[in-house]
């Protein structure tokens, strides 16, 4: 493997909502359109160049050069203000994305409909139209469950329905998968690799490198609260801004490895 490429960490950016008015439960993790834009202004200014997530995993794994100065930029969920907001400040600057879409929350799921969507979701016209224009749709799950709390069964019908709705949308292979919640547990990875994947995201708030493991590449969170003196903190490299979500990651997981040994299997969604 090449070995600049070993040395190299790159920032995978996590976005959710971008919106002036977010509904309460998405706000937390929405930005505002005007923030978004001066962060997009400041990777093109600053030299960036922006990668879809597969590209990313694929160069990562088969040892393939990068572009100087990579960042991937991901919006999870599928909010409807990505096709309305969020893209066309992209595409005027230029920079792809990739889209991780929770297909039982599509706005017109109809009979798929699936667990309990958080705002306004993208339509399936809409996924259609963005894959076509060249946004890299990955999945989210069916319901977006907590996928380290289904049984055997509903993990893989999770991981394998969201899957096949998204390649009959857009036509083309969805070889990415973003983890609810983005935790994941070995038998979570060794599902989603069973189910077709070829990579997918997690949340640990460092930057991937070629050394990890490709079913947990790590994103970094852009919050509303990240200020421009934040974003351009976290795209030198500044740890200070995760030390404290790292803290409660950890946490969380213990939390979470506890509750599935109390109760083996809770299926949710
Ligand atoms: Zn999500």
């Amino acid at each position: 493997m090449n070995e600049g490429i070993m040395n190299e960490s790159i920032p995978v950016l996590m976005y959710h909502s971008v919106s002036e008015n977010p509904t309460a439960a998405t706000r937390r993790l929405s930005v505002d359109p005007g923030a978004l834009d001066r962060q997009v202004t400041f990777l093109a200014q600053n030299g960036y160049t922006g990668l879809t997530f597969s590209h990313l995993a694929d160069a990562l794994v088969n040892g393939k050069p990068l572009p100087e100065k990579p960042v991937v930029l991901t919006f999870d969920d599928g909010y409807a203000d990505f096709a309305q907001v969020a893209w066309p400040i992209l595409r005027s600057h230029d920079f792809p994305a990739t889209v991780f879409v929770t297909s039982g929350w599509i706005d017109d799921a109809g009979s798929h409909a699936a667990g309990h969507p958080l705002g306004p979701m993208l339509n399936w016209a809409q996924v259609r139209e963005l894959a076509a224009a060249g946004v890299e749709i990955g999945a989210h799950s069916h319901s977006h469950a907590q996928l380290d709390q289904c049984a055997d069964a509903a993990l893989c019908e999770e991981l394998r329905i969201g899957r096949i709705l998204l390649e009959d949308c857009v036509g083309t292979p969805v070889r990415s998968l973003a983890y609810p919640f983005g935790y994941s547990t070995p038998r979570v990875r060794v599902a989603a690799r069973a189910a077709g994947y070829r990579c997918a995201a997690s949340v640990r708030n460092i930057r991937a490198t070629a050394s990890g493991d490709p079913f947990m590449i790590p994103r970094l969170t852009i919050r509303r609260s990240t200020d421009d003196n934040d974003f351009a903190s976290i795209m030198s490299g500044d740890k200070r801004f995760y030390l404290r979500d790292r803290v409660l990651t950890a946490g969380y997981a213990t939390v979470r490895g506890a509750r599935r040994a109390g109760k083996r299997v809770v299926q949710h969604g």
